[in-house]
């Protein structure tokens, strides 16, 4: 053996005895231990980089915090980037949500979801997400945020009292790693944090039905946006001066499809109008599908992204308005509407969105109305959203609802907060969740100082 051949091996050695485990008991693999290298301890340590969450790493570091967050898509911005959702809705109540206005308008990139608006009880913005891209990670730099994006946070450990988080692990192409904060913010949307330290959390539908349904978005385009007009929810000719709507552009978008021999699985098709040519697509639902089912998410975007080429195709061959209307890209992330919904120090109900419900330690109001998607297909046909009759009025979300029960240095914010089903289908868009995460930002950041 030469020298070098003989060092190749000695190196591959440990490795190759580290790689090898046993079988458990259960019949399953047991990993075996290994030491992970510790970064220095921070402050704050935020999950997730989706709107609650740049909004909570912004808002502490602001405070004087430390604070790395942990992204596991390629952008920061979640559904509003890696999921091109295109709308903010109930977007005008934090300082967090003015700025992201802000900024999108200086570089040209925010639209009036009605552009006729007069007096809109929720203020609602179409926006371009690859500026959103941009803004988010501009913001989190310059407020000294660390973040580190194509990461995972994929376990959390207790400390030796039991009660608070000692430890989290990361996955990313360097490996694993292992991070220290004094105060964790789940913010991972569908509540990863919270369930990998053993909170405890609710899913689903009342009565064990279907949760809310997910959604692959997708940007299309038109070389004929004058022709298309009609179907683009936010064009102005579909309001009149006093900024009604005139006819659904969605309906109209649907009969389209329809005429094009489809069926689509979301009946109120959605075109945003992000530029001039260039839209937002939502125009299908996957029923039934589960936060934690790695397997059947990977299947339902297989399956959806060729709904949305299929139907862009179909479209296109009516000609017409429809002449070289195509798809530019899908999502990166599937949509997901439901989530983990952690037990927290309070648990909102309907009862609190039917009496417009208001608390001590408000930390926002929610002004959107309950909006249900169909849990089914078949319900799906009867109507795509609703409100499940359930009427609502503004109520406060406490930040009780945004500390969990289960452990004592974790905050949640945005989709993954303490609320039923009800209170969910509310306050579950954007300008919550970066509402809820600025107030939870500056309340981690608090914690630490004491
Ligand atoms: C199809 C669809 C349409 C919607 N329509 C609207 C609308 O028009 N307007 C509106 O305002 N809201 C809308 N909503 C609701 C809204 O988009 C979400 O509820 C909102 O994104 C909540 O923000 P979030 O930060 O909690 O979650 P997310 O936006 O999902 O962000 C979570 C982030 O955490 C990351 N992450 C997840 N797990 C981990 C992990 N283990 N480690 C590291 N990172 C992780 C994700 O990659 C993501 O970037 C819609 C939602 C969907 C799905």
């Amino acid at each position: 053996m030469t020298r070098r051949t003989f060092l190749m091996s000695a190196a591959a050695a440990p490795a190759l005895s580290m790689a090898s485990g046993e079988r458990s008991t259960e019949g399953g693999f047991r990993e075996p231990l290994r030491d992970l290298p510790f970064a220095p301890e921070c402050d704050v340590i935020v999950a997730g980089g989706g709107p609650a969450g740049i909004a909570a790493a912004v808002s502490a570091a602001r405070a004087g915090a430390k604070v790395r967050l942990f992204e596991m898509h390629g952008a920061l911005g979640g559904v509003w980037t890696s999921g091109f959702l295109g709308c903010l809705i109930d977007f005008d109540k934090s300082d967090t949500d003015r700025e992201i206005l802000r900024r999108l308008k200086d570089m040209d990139a925010l639209r009036d979801r009605n552009p006729r608006r007069t007096n809109a009880r929720t203020a609602t913005f179409v926006y371009d997400p690859e500026s959103m891209k941009v803004v988010c990670e501009e913001m989190c730099a310059e407020a000294g945020v660390e973040f580190c994006l194509h990461t995972a946070v994929v376990a959390a450990y207790r400390d030796p009292s039991g009660r608070n988080i000692g430890t989290v692990v990361t996955e990313s192409k360097a490996g694993r790693r292992a991070w220290r904060a004094k105060a964790y913010v789940d913010c991972t949307g569908d509540g990863d944090l919270a369930a990998q330290c053993g909170c405890g959390f609710d899913v689903g539908g009342p009565g064990g039905t279907n949760d809310q349904p997910a959604s692959l978005c997708a940007m299309v385009m038109s070389p004929h946006p004058d022709r298309i007009a009609p179907y683009v929810v936010n064009h102005p000719s579909n309001f009149d001066a006093h900024g009604r709507q005139v006819e659904s552009a969605k309906k109209k978008m649907h009969a389209e499809m329809v005429r094009a021999g489809l069926d689509p699985s979301y009946s109120m098709p959605t075109l945003f109008m992000v530029r001039e040519g260039v839209y937002v697509w939502m125009m299908n639902h996957v029923y039934g599908l589960k936060v934690d089912d790695a397997a059947g998410i990977a299947r339902e975007t297989v399956r959806v992204r060729r709904e949305v080429l299929e139907g862009a195709r179909a479209l296109a061959q009516l000609g017409g308005a429809w002449e070289g209307f195509c798809v530019v890209a899908t999502a990166e992330q599937l949509g997901h509407r439901a989530a983990r919904r952690v037990h927290g120090r309070y648990t909102l109900t309907a009862a609190d969105v039917q009496s417009g419900a208001v608390f001590p330690d408000a930390v926002t109001t929610s002004n959107f109305t309950v909006d249900v998607h169909a849990t089914t297909a078949a319900g799906n046909r009867k109507a795509a959203y609703g409100t499940m009759g359930v009427k609502a009025r503004p109520f406060q979300i406490p930040l009780r609802a945004c500390m969990a029960k289960d452990v004592d240095n974790l905050y949640l914010a945005g989709r993954c907060i303490s609320g039923d089903f009800i209170p969910m289908a509310s306050y579950r868009v954007t300008g919550s969740a970066v509402a809820m995460g600025e107030a939870v930002g500056r309340a981690a950041a608090a914690r630490v100082r004491t």
